[in-house]
């Protein structure tokens, strides 16, 4: 489908339900609070309701005190938007409010998604979903305002790692020039997010390089962050985000992974990177995770020895 499929989808509707992944983060959070902006200036009602809390260093962008946990009585929705999610599991807790028949429009930029809604915008090509929401301003000819400028440009700035990733296009360079133009300053965004980092959480990478692993080959590189790290430096959760890109980062390195003991219980998070020469998304697409060709993930049930070895195995076989 297209944004116009999209658009008209909208158009039909009042009342909506906005929501987006578990753990989100810049693109889950980003996109959400720009649909709100869009939705209000097109004077629809709303409410955002997300399985997980909002990162603390994502709480700048207006909007975002809106999003809430819990879902507010009284309010009967007409369709629900579900935002940079592949499935519905993705969605988390936010499932027990779906009904059977409860109309979904699907807005993703992952490969891997499954066509969960009733109305489908799958564009894998697209660096994130906020440039399908930049899109969708575009279609509606809805003025973009300051508010939605800085969620825009939060959503593409973190899931392209800053403009550095192959998913990176002149459009996407082209849409954060007009919101530069709107008034967002690049190095103000940059320093929100990427500077805002405690003693704890850098304690944290400390540790966690220290567990860093190569294959003979070079090939593939994998780290740690365990229960007892997060312990004794006293990290917060948001600070494994990026821990994994020191694997990548390292010449002749094609997979890193990035195994953590923080997923559900007797689960591990495992994160996968690509420089390009393994599809990363199938390859987390064998432990029941997904994503996209050079950034995916999962949750594997057991220890994370036992779950490093059997996900090494498969990415060596994939590498081979
Ligand atoms: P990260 O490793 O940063 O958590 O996630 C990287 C990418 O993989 C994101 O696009 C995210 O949506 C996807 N991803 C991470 N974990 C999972 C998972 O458990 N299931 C699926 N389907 N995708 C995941
Ligand atoms: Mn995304």
């Amino acid at each position: 489908m297209s944004v116009r499929t999209i658009k008209q989808a909208i158009k039909r509707f009042n009342k909506f339900l906005i929501t987006s992944h578990i753990n989100p983060e810049g693109d889950a959070i980003g996109s959400q609070a720009a649909m709100a902006c869009l939705l209000r200036k097109l004077g629809k009602k709303f409410v955002m309701l997300d399985d997980s809390p909002v990162p603390k260093l994502l709480r700048f962008m207006r909007g975002t005190e809106d999003i809430s946990k819990e879902m507010p009585h009284n309010f009967n929705y007409q369709a629900v938007i579900i935002m940079d999610s592949p499935d519905l599991a993705r969605i988390g807790r936010v499932n027990d409010y779906i009904k059977k028949d409860s109309v979904i429009i699907n807005i993703d930029h992952h490969i891997s998604n499954v066509n969960f809604g009733k109305y489908n915008w799958v564009e894998p090509d697209y660096s994130s979903t906020g440039e399908m929401v930049y899109d969708l301003f575009k279609a509606f000819k809805v003025k973009i305002g300051m508010d939605e400028a800085v969620a825009l440009y939060a959503a593409i700035m973190t899931d392209t790692g800053s403009f550095r990733y192959s998913n990176t296009s002149s459009k996407t360079h082209r849409i954060t020039a007009e919101l530069i133009d709107i008034g967002v300053k690049p190095y103000e965004m940059h320093s929100r997010i990427y500077e805002t980092s405690s003693i704890q959480d850098t304690n944290l990478l400390g540790e966690a390089l220290q567990t860093m692993k190569i294959t003979d080959d070079g090939k593939i590189a994998w780290l740690w962050v365990t229960k007892e790290m997060l312990k004794k430096t006293n990290a917060s959760l948001e600070g494994t985000e990026g821990i994994i890109n020191f694997g990548r980062s390292i010449g002749g390195v094609e997979i890193a992974v990035l195994f953590r003991e923080t997923g559900t219980k007797d689960r591990v998070k495992v994160s996968f990177r690509s420089k390009g020469a393994v599809d990363v998304n199938k390859l987390a697409g064998d432990f029941g995770g997904g994503g996209h060709p050079a950034a995916s993930g999962c949750s594997v049930l057991g220890k994370i020895e036992e779950v490093e070895k059997k996900v090494l195995e498969k990415a060596k076989e994939m590498l081979s």
